[in-house]
């Protein structure tokens, strides 16, 4: 049998992989991709959130009409069901089709000569050697890089036995409206107009939503939540709150699956493999969100592959440019899990989270805060007490992930004791 020599071969065609095939072989690179489901099942079945700055910075085009519904629609955080609340305006969140934007990314793979196949068994890999079987044949690849993309339940390339930490239960739907004029009365009960997002906070636990927008006459749900710290599943607030809303008709489409919300791994690239994606734990953890970051991730390989740059040298850059913030958001993720009730309706209420630091949040960027913005959150922190004694470690500790991200190692034979400094700015935190 002969052994096909190529520059990148992917394991695992969602949006990670996807848009690591079509950027590689933009850039040149000989990219073969391997998915077990058929091309147009791969990766995430729903609706997500991406900012557009992270389409702009990886160069590619913006989702356009037939890929999102809608961009910078006005967020409206609620406290439970309410009233105290957080609006997010002039964000430039995009409510992106999964599907539509994994079509887009794979074509233009294709459209750059990477090899795609579809429903592949048994993808076995040693090194950068790996082996598939299609139908009734095998087939086998020298590869200088191998790229694990295969999801958190996949290859476990680069991840092995660590933990992916708490994972957050997460469904997304599309249900028919059936009836406009009580789902409009619902909006405005809450003080939200009928065509901005409704986000109740809080619902089950302290990191968990339930996001209702109306648009093109259906009802889009989001819910996520921690199912290990006793709550019922995303899926379960969607279908107790479509039961309770009778303005809520049959699920039209979607998806529910868990997201790793623990730190991304520690290595992401050594010895001609990269893992990336949900396999990674790329994830800002704060709500659950991995397409943004992989995308940047894919951008960052294929810009280091592209420059004659090797597994290693991509890790290191991503730990350095990427992780750092990712991890303090871990961290920011695991203290907004312990927050009461109580305390979630005192923060919103105090301007502590005021306008800047939630519209940062919500599009994953690191908040700059103005002196008059930063006077104003420690007011209302100063008005919270016992909130502060937990929230000021915690800030302490965030921009102590992000300096030490900033150190990683040159070499991999420095990672071992890098890795424990690491575990010990984290803490007990998951
Ligand atoms: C309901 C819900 C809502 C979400 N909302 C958002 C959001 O608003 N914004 C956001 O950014 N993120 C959101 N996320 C998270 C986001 O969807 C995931 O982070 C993302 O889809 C993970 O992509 P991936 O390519 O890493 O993995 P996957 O989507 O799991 O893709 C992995 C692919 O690899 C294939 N595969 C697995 N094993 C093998 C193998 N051995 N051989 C070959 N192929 C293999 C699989 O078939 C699959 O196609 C949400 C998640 C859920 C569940």
């Amino acid at each position: 049998m002969s052994v096909e020599q190529i520059d990148l071969l992917i394991v695992g065609l969602g949006t990670a992989g996807a848009a690591a095939a079509a950027l590689c072989a933009e850039r040149g690179l000989r990219v073969v991709g391997l998915e077990r489901r058929s091309l147009d099942a791969s990766g995430a079945r729903w609706v997500n959130g991406v900012p557009r700055w992270i389409f702009e910075h990886c160069g590619l085009a913006s989702p356009g009409p037939s890929e999102s519904h809608a961009t910078g629609v006005p967020f409206h955080m609620l406290a439970q069901r309410g009233p105290e609340r957080s609006v997010i305006t002039g964000h430039d969140l995009m409510e992106v089709e999964m599907p539509a934007l994994t079509r887009r990314l794979l074509a233009k793979a294709a459209r750059h000569g990477a090899v795609l196949l579809e429903q592949v068994e048994d993808v076995q890999v040693q090194g950068g050697s790996v082996s598939a079987r299609l139908g009734t044949s095998t087939m086998e690849w020298a590869a200088a890089t191998v790229v694990d993309a295969s999801g958190l339940q996949g290859l476990r390339l680069l991840r092995g036995e660590q933990d992916p930490g708490p994972l957050c239960a997460a469904a997304q739907q599309k249900r028919a409206l059936v009836d406009p004029q009580a789902a409009g009365a619902f909006f405005d009960a809450h003080g939200v107009p009928p065509d901005q997002t409704l986000c109740f906070t809080g619902v089950a636990g302290g990191y968990s939503i339930l996001n209702v927008q109306l648009h093109g006459g259906k009802v889009s749900l989001l819910a996520g939540s921690v199912p290990a710290l006793g709550h019922p599943s995303g899926l379960k607030i969607i279908q107790a709150f479509a039961q309770e809303q009778a303005w809520i008709g049959e699920q039209l489409d979607g998806g529910a699956r868990v997201i790793p919300l623990g730190a991304p791994l520690p290595c992401v690239g050594r010895a001609q493999q990269v893992t990336l994606g949900d396999a990674a734990g790329m994830v800002f953890s704060a709500h659950g969100s991995g397409i943004g970051q992989q995308l940047l991730a894919a951008h960052l390989l294929a810009e280091t592959l592209a420059q004659g740059g090797d597994s290693w040298a991509f890790n290191r850059r991503w730990q350095r440019d990427r992780a750092g913030a990712l991890c303090a958001i871990v961290a920011f993720r695991a203290f907004s899990q312990s927050l009461s009730s109580d305390e979630l309706r005192a923060l919103m209420a105090s301007g502590v989270m005021g306008a800047s630091l939630s519209r940062a949040t919500l599009v994953q960027r690191d908040p700059v805060l103005t002196a008059s913005q930063a006077i104003a959150a420690v007011k209302g922190l100063a008005t919270l007490p016992s909130l502060a004694r937990r929230m000021v470690p915690t800030l302490a500790r965030m921009e102590a992930l992000k300096a030490h991200h900033r150190r990683y190692p040159k070499h991999p034979e420095g990672l071992a004791s890098w890795q424990q400094q690491r575990a010990r700015l984290f803490g007990a935190i998951r």
